[in-house]
């Protein structure tokens, strides 16, 4: 795969921005900084942050075993799927696969981006069509996305049609692992060497507890990750982002034994909803969340709203009719949520 052929002509050709801390970026010595208009005097967040949130990749690098260069952080993973979009499709030209049921924000970036959608839907174990992947490959197809374990099913998808996928495909697979900490497999960031075309997503939201400081990663080759770095925001990871997720890295053990709970908790409440009669099947789960089918999703949706508890409607998802999604919450939160099924269950 060369990126000079997948990449936009437009964003291979432009000049970035070049911000004062790009021009000048020294930490040697204590320089006196009068180039950027920041207030001079501290408040602790005077300054503009670190463009490129070094101290946070360095961190992040030892974690996950991955050299800085290959990391890309975001505002959220949202933001880096943009970046995605505008660095590799070109409006009304490029096209996407994506394989429903699944997180709907590819969509919606496809639609802002006016980049063509190609859907080419889970089989009913939601599960990846392989083959009918590389059928819909096109001359313009520039990336596939493939999460995994996916939202909203909670399922893995097989190894070695994703290895199928990354073999027969000359742009680039998006794997989004956002969900990758739950689940009893490994990252796909240990292929990265094997696969120059995987760009597998992660994010602070889901098993690092930190949804709201709102950082998202990817991890891909060099080249990949050099250009998103030219079209992103410059300062698009602010400084009490990067400072949380210093302390957020350091504390990863607390975060890794919250996962271990949600995991038991998880199998309990799956046992637990297995014996409510309205509840037709619980999918397996490699994710914090469960996907239930019911008798009827809108009318169980609100009987719990009544309750007092909030679920995900999924009905109008392919595959997923009647399907409710329920994140594993705390141990109480998951008690009251099967107490409030359960006297359902009676009337
Ligand atoms: C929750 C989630 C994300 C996380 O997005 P952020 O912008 O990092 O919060 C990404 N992908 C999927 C499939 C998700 O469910």
């Amino acid at each position: 795969m060369n990126i000079n052929n997948i990449a936009r002509k437009i964003v291979l050709q432009m000049k970035p921005y070049s911000s004062a801390r790009d021009e000048f970026s020294e930490t040697a010595q204590d320089y006196i900084f009068q180039d950027a208009n920041e207030n001079p005097f501290n408040s602790g967040y005077n300054r503009y942050p670190d463009p490129y949130a070094l101290k946070v990749k360095n961190q992040l690098s030892t974690l996950k075993g991955i050299p800085s260069e290959n990391i890309i952080l975001g505002n959220g993973s949202d933001e880096v799927l943009d970046l995605l979009f505008r660095a590799f499709c070109d409006p009304k030209v490029d096209d996407i696969i994506t394989t429903p049921p699944t997180y709907g924000m590819y969509k919606v970036l496809a639609q802002i981006n006016e980049i063509k959608l190609k859907e080419v839907p889970l089989t009913k174990n939601f599960q990846l069509n392989a083959n009918e992947i590389i059928q819909a490959v096109g001359q313009n197809t520039k990336l596939i996305f493939i999460c995994s374990p996916n939202n909203p099913s909670g399922n893995l998808m097989n190894g070695q049609d994703i290895k199928y996928i990354l073999n027969n495909f000359n742009g680039l697979v998006i794997l989004d692992e956002a969900y990758i900490d739950f689940a009893a497999q490994n990252s796909f960031i240990s292929e990265l060497n094997y696969y120059p075309n995987l760009v597998v997503l992660q994010t602070f939201s889901k098993a690092f507890a930190h949804a709201g400081i709102r950082l998202g990663m990817a991890f891909a080759k060099k080249d990949i990750i050099e250009l998103l770095h030219k079209i992103k925001p410059p300062y698009n990871v602010n400084q009490l982002t990067q400072h949380k997720a210093i302390e957020v890295i350091q504390s990863a053990d607390i975060y890794k034994n919250q996962v271990e709970m949600i995991l038991s908790e998880r199998e309990l409440l799956k046992a637990e909803l297995q014996e409510i009669k309205f509840i037709e099947h619980v999918y397996p789960s490699e994710a914090n969340f469960l996907l239930l089918k019911v008798d009827n999703a809108i009318l169980r949706y609100h009987q719990l709203i009544e309750k007092g508890i909030v679920v995900r409607n999924r009905t109008n998802e392919l595959h997923c009719e009647d399907c409710l999604r329920i994140s594993i919450g705390t141990p109480k939160e998951n008690q009251k949520l099967v107490e409030a099924l359960n006297q359902l269950n009676q009337n």
